[in-house]
C-alpha cells in the first residue's frame, strides 16, 4: 500500500497534482487507486468543474470526498485548502457505494448496504461520509452493526465553511450529492486497520437531563427549559452570529456505553432549541465540558506512540475544528505533527462530525480526533523498519513555553472548575442516594422509579426492548394482621433482598409504595420477560422468611412502547396485576402491547 498527500494551492496546484499522479509508478502500473478529497468550497459548479477535470485526467482512479470547513471563524484562520489523499493497494481492494438520501432514509440505505456487504469477503473496515447534518447517519451505522458488530466504521460528516449553513456535499466520481451517505468498504486478507479516538473533553458543572428532543438532532429542552439556556446561563452566550465560536469549545458531554462523547451544537433557533448533527435522546444526562491543550496533546502523543507501533503505511485523520478553536492554530498543528511524524503522508479533514463505530461507540462523534492507520501485510520486523523518528520536538517546545512553572490563567480556571465539579458531584451522589433509596427495603423509591422510567423511555431505541414489571405481595394485610407490623416490615425487606439477586446493575428495582414494587429490565423479549417473572415468582414462593414462613407474589408485566409515558406503562402493568389478583394470585400476567 502506498499513500500520497497533496494539499492543493499550498503544496501544488490541481494541475500539478494531476501531472504528478500520472507519473507515479503505481499509477503507470495501473494499481487500484482511490483519491479522497476534502473540499473547502461549497459551490457545486466549482466542485463539478474540478471533479470533471480530475476524473477525465486520471482514468482508473476512483474519486470521492466531501466538503469541509474552510475558514471557520472570523478570528481563527483555518485551512482553506483542498486536502487530497491518494491510496494505492497492492493486494487488497475497495468498493464505493453511495446512497442518495433525498429518497432513502439512513435506515433504508443501511438495510440495502447490508445486502451489499454480505457479498464482500475479508471486509476489514468501512469509511463513511454523509452530507446534510439533519440526516443523522447513525441509523445507517446501526445497520452495519446488525450485519457485523465487529466491523470498524470511520469517517466524517461533510461540513461547510460557514457554520449553520448546511450546503455540505459529498461526491463520488462526477456526481455531487446534497443529502447522501457514501461508504467505502476496504477488504482483503492482508489488509490491517487500526483506529484511535481522542476526545480530551471533561465534564464540568451540573449534570442536566435532556427533556425534549427529536430524532433529527434538535434538542428543544434541557431540564425542562429551552436548551439554549444552558449556554446563556453558564457561559453568558447570546443568540448572535458568534454562537458557534462561543460554544464549540464547550460541547455537551455525555456517555455512551461508558465512552465519553461530546456533542457540539451547530446552530440555534429562536425558540431556544439547539441543532446537533445527531439525536440526543430524551433522558440523556448531559453537562457542559471543556478541555485544555495539555490534555489534548498528552492524549495525542500517547496515541501517536500506539499508532507508531502499528507501523501504518497510510494514515487518515478526521478531526473536529473545535479542537483548533480551543488549542489555537499552532498547537492544533502540533497535534497533527505527532501523526505526521509516524506517517508523513497522513491526511486530515474537518467536517461537522467525526465517525467511529468501534469499541462500543455507536458511530457519531464531535470535538474528537479519529485516527485510522492502514497497512497491507504483516507488521515489519523492528530491524526492517524505515522508522520515522517520533519527534518530541514540538511537544518539548510547547512544554517549555507553557507547561513548566507558569500555568496560563484559563488552565488554572479549568483546574478550579474541575475540582469544584468533582466536589459537587460527590456531594450530589450522596444526596441522590439518600433521595432515591427506600430506607426499609434498600431498593429505589418511587421518585427514582419515576426518573428511571423516563430515562429508559428516552433510550428505548438503544435497546432491543425494555420490560417493566409490577410485583405485589399476595395477602400482605394478612401477614400484618397475623404476625404484626414489624414482621410485615421484615417480609418486605426479605422479599427485596431476594428479588434483587435477579436484577443486574443496569436493571432497576424499586418500591412503588406499600408492598408494590416495580422492576425495569432492558433487552428482554416479551417471552423472556415472562420467563423472568415466572422464575422470580417461584423463587419468592420458595423463600423461607423468618417468623412469617412463605409468602407469594403476583406480577404484571409489559414492554415499553415508543409513545409510552410513565402513566401509560403503569396503567398496563396495573391492569395485568389486577388480572393476576382476580384470577387467583401467585401468578404472572402479561399485558401485550396492542
Ligand atoms: P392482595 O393480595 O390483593 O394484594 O392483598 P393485600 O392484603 O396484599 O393488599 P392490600 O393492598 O389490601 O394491603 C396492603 C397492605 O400493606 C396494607 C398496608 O397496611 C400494608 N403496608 C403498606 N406499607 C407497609 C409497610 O411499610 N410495612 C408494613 N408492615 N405493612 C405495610
Ligand atoms: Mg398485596
Ligand atoms: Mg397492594
Amino acid at each position: 500500500m502506498k499513500q500520497y498527500r497533496y494539499v492543493i494551492d499550498y503544496d501544488c496546484t490541481l494541475t500539478e497534482m494531476i501531472g504528478s499522479i500520472r507519473t507515479l509508478q503505481e499509477y503507470v502500473q495501473a494499481k487500484k487507486g482511490i483519491l479522497q478529497i476534502f473540499e473547502p468550497n461549497c459551490q457545486s459548479e466549482a466542485i463539478q468543474k474540478d471533479l470533471d477535470y480530475i476524473n477525465s485526467s486520471l482514468p482508473g482512479i476512483e474519486v470521492y470526498g466531501m466538503t469541509g470547513h474552510g475558514a471557520l471563524s472570523r478570528e481563527t484562520h483555518s485551512i482553506p485548502y483542498k486536502v487530497c489523499s491518494l491510496l494505492f493497494f497492492d493486494t487488497s481492494d475497495f468498493q464505493i457505494n453511495v446512497f442518495d438520501c433525498a429518497s432513502l432514509s439512513p435506515r433504508e440505505a443501511g438495510e440495502q448496504y447490508k445486502q451489499i456487504l454480505a457479498k464482500i469477503e475479508n471486509l476489514q473496515g468501512i469509511l463513511m461520509m454523509s452530507s446534510d447534518f439533519a440526516l443523522c447517519p447513525e441509523r445507517f451505522i446501526d445497520k452495519i452493526n446488525e450485519f457485523d458488530p465487529e466491523i470498524v466504521v470511520f469517517g466524517a460528516l461533510a461540513g461547510t465553511p460557514t457554520m449553520g449553513d448546511d450546503r455540505s456535499k459529498i461526491f463520488y466520481g462526477n456526481q455531487i450529492y446534497e443529502r447522501a451517505i457514501l461508504a467505502v468498504a476496504f477488504y482483503g486478507k492482508d489488509l490491517h486497520l487500526c483506529h484511535f479516538y481522542n476526545l480530551g473533553f471533561r465534564p464540568l458543572g451540573k449534570e442536566l437531563v435532556v427533556t425534549k428532543s427529536n430524532d433529527t438532532g434538535i434538542v428543544y429542552e434541557i431540564n425542562n427549559k429551552p436548551a439554549f439556556d444552558i449556554y446563556r446561563e453558564h457561559l453568558g452566550v447570546g443568540m448572535n452570529q458568534y454562537f458557534f465560536e462561543n460554544t464549540c469549545s464547550f460541547p455537551l458531554f455525555l456517555r455512551e456505553n461508558g465512552n465519553p462523547l461530546a456533542r457540539v451544537a451547530l446552530d440555534y433557533h429562536q425558540d431556544g432549541s439547539l441543532a446537533f448533527a445527531t439525536e440526543i435522546p430524551v433522558g440523556s444526562s448531559v453537562s457542559l465540558s471543556y478541555s485544555t491543550a495539555d490534555i489534548m496533546l498528552d492524549e495525542a502523543s500517547a496515541c501517536a506512540l500506539k499508532l507508531d507501533d502499528f507501523v501504518p503505511e497510510a494514515v487518515l485523520i478526521y478531526v473536529c475544528m473545535s479542537r483548533r478553536m480551543l488549542m489555537g492554530d499552532n498547537l492544533a498543528e502540533v497535534e497533527f505533527e505527532f501523526f505526521q511524524n509516524i506517517c508523513n503522508t497522513a491526511t486530515w479533514g474537518h467536517g461537522y462530525g467525526e465517525i467511529l463505530h468501534a469499541d462500543g461507540l455507536r458511530g457519531f462523534l464531535n470535538a474528537s480526533c479519529v485516527i485510522i492507520g492502514m497497512r497491507e501485510g504483516a507488521r515489519p520486523d523492528e530491524k526492517d523498519r524505515v522508522r520515522q523518528p517520533f519527534s518530541q520536538k514540538y511537544l518539548k517546545e510547547y512544554l517549555d513555553d507553557h507547561k513548566v512553572g507558569f500555568i496560563p490563567l484559563p488552565v488554572r480556571l479549568v483546574n478550579f472548575l474541575e475540582s469544584t465539579t468533582k466536589d459537587l458531584r460527590d456531594a450530589n451522589e450522596l444526596l441522590f442516594k439518600e433521595a432515591t433509596i427506600d430506607p426499609l427495603t434498600q431498593v429505589y423509591n418511587r421518585r427514582a422509579l419515576d426518573h428511571y422510567m423516563r430515562t429508559f423511555l428516552g433510550q428505548l431505541n438503544q435497546y432491543s426492548s425494555i420490560a417493566v414489571l409490577m410485583i405485589d405481595i399476595d395477602h400482605f394485610k394478612h401477614v400484618n394482621d397475623t404476625y404484626g407490623h414489624d414482621v410485615g416490615d421484615l417480609v418486605l425487606s426479605a422479599v427485596c433482598q431476594d428479588a434483587k439477586k435477579c436484577f443486574s446493575k443496569s436493571d432497576v428495582l424499586g418500591r412503588w409504595g406499600g408492598e408494590e414494587f416495580i422492576g425495569i429490565k432492558p433487552n428482554l423479549s416479551i417471552d423472556k420477560a415472562i420467563d423472568f417473572c415466572e422464575s422470580l415468582r417461584v423463587q419468592i414462593e420458595n423463600l423461607e422468611i423468618q417468623h412469617a414462613g412463605h409468602i407469594t407474589i403476583s406480577i404484571g408485566v409489559t414492554l415499553m412502547k415508543p409513545d409510552d409515558t410513565p402513566d401509560s406503562i403503569l396503567k398496563r402493568i396495573d391492569a395485568a396485576l389486577y388480572e393476576a389478583k382476580e384470577t387467583g394470585r401467585n401468578k404472572v400476567v402479561v399485558n401485550k402491547i396492542t
